[in-house]
């Protein structure tokens, strides 16, 4: 079988291809519907465990994991009428896989329209798989008759929970990376194992994990590679559906690393700087956060300052080294006002005539050139005026500091 691309999905299929010990590639439908027996006691257990009983109620309420076995099956198993109405479910799915319609997630042609199991249209929803929203359903006289996802993809995405916790909502992980959701897949399920085996409890915090770190923790482990990886944060209990999705990009897992290989990953932390870079903004938003205008200082140590400047800066670094030098030339000039003069540039030619100024004083008290035109021009061409003009003022703080040191 193939990724799909699909959160649930694809990770219901690396918690398959981790308890069947073969490649996703290899994996069958035969191989799934096989072993149904050994998924339903993998979920069973797992949603029987004190500590994971909420995550059935976030991201599957009115399945088979949440709803009661009827009286039925309670009659004839007794304790374990639930696990006997998981298997029930999964069998049902299977029962009604068909080849008339393609399916909308993994592409195959798996469904079945003549013949469909009452039961199984009216089981089929978002309780199977989150974020199913109405637009990947083709409504019949408002009865929803027909779903262009194929049971298989939703027998996928209910094993999925297998790989699923908690970080205030849930927290499920997806990306290109096999061997990042490899690893990630183990490190779950031998989790599951421990936890299930010492019957664990919901502790005091309601086992919210921190995903800042837990990232921290894969990327101390190495287990994260370069790839993007995509964090969905979800709650798919009740009328208030919660789903969120974020990026780590490759640029940011660059900086990540260096932030723990250079110790500064704390420091990082407690700036609580982590927010930024899962939502992709803190090129944007770095300079203005980590200095301090009203008190002309950085918020952080010139070395981490330093550190995020380099690796995620929208300048170039050309036009950052223009910056270093004509700084350093105003500062050995004199100019005691430059941080106040730099906070009231509202505009990009206020900035220019800023420069000018500076221009002029080093040629008539140094009789020196600020900076030679073939420079000036590049750096006054750069749209990222306020971004130069933050540069600026975070580097007359830095040699001032510098200086002070
Ligand atoms: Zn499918």
């Amino acid at each position: 079988m193939n990724i799909t691309f699909n959160e649930f999905v694809d990770n219901g299929l690396y918690v398959a291809s981790y308890h069947l010990g073969k490649d996703i590639h290899e994996i069958t439908l035969e191989d799934l519907e096989k072993n149904i027996e050994l998924f339903s006691d993998k979920v069973y257990s797992f949603i029987e465990c004190g500590r994971y009983k909420k995550i059935a109620n976030m991201g599957f309420q009115n399945s088979c994991y949440t709803q009661g076995p009827n009286k039925g099956l309670i009659e004839r198993y007794g304790k374990k009428a639930k696990l006997e109405n998981i298997k029930s479910k999964f069998r049902l799915l299977f029962r009604n896989l068909g080849d008339e319609e393609c399916c909308s997630i993994c592409g195959k042609y798996n469904i079945k329209i003549t013949g469909t199991d009452k039961e199984y249209i009216g089981m089929i929803s978002r309780s199977l798989m989150p974020n199913l929203t109405s637009n990947t359903f083709f409504n019949c006289s408002n009865n929803l008759q027909f779903l262009d996802v194929c049971p298989i993809c939703l027998f996928l995405s209910m094993i999925s929970i297998l790989n699923i916790r908690k970080s205030g909502n849930l927290l499920i992980y997806n990306s290109e990376d096999k061997e990042f959701m490899r690893h990630l897949t183990i490190y779950r399920q031998k989790e599951n194992k421990q936890e299930i085996a010492i019957k664990a409890q919901e502790e005091n915090n309601g086992n919210t994990i921190d995903l800042e770190e837990e990232i921290i923790h894969f990327l101390d482990c190495q287990i994260w590679t370069n790839k993007d990886i995509y964090i969905y944060i979800v709650n798919n209990s009740g009328q208030n559906q919660v789903y969120e999705d974020y990026i780590i990009t490759e640029k940011n897992i660059k900086l990540f690393k260096k932030l723990i290989k250079n110790n500064y990953i704390d420091e990082f932390s407690n700036l609580n700087l982590f927010r930024f870079l899962l939502a992709d903004t803190l090129k944007y938003k770095y300079l203005t956060y980590l200095i301090d205008l009203e008190n002309e200082e950085l918020r952080c140590s010139v070395d981490l300052f330093e550190l995020i400047d380099r690796d995620i800066s929208l300048l170039s670094k050309e036009i950052i080294r223009i910056i270093r030098d004509i700084c350093y030339e105003i500062y050995s000039i004199g100019h005691e006002n430059r941080i106040q003069e730099l906070k009231l540039i509202s505009s990009f030619s206020s900035l220019e005539r800023l420069i000018n100024k500076y221009v002029n004083s080093c040629k008539t008290l140094k009789d020196k050139n600020l900076i030679i035109k073939e420079k000036s021009q590049k750096l006054l061409n750069d749209k990222n005026w306020r971004s130069i003009k933050n540069r600026m003022i975070a580097h007359f703080i830095i040699l001032k500091e510098v200086k002070n040191v």
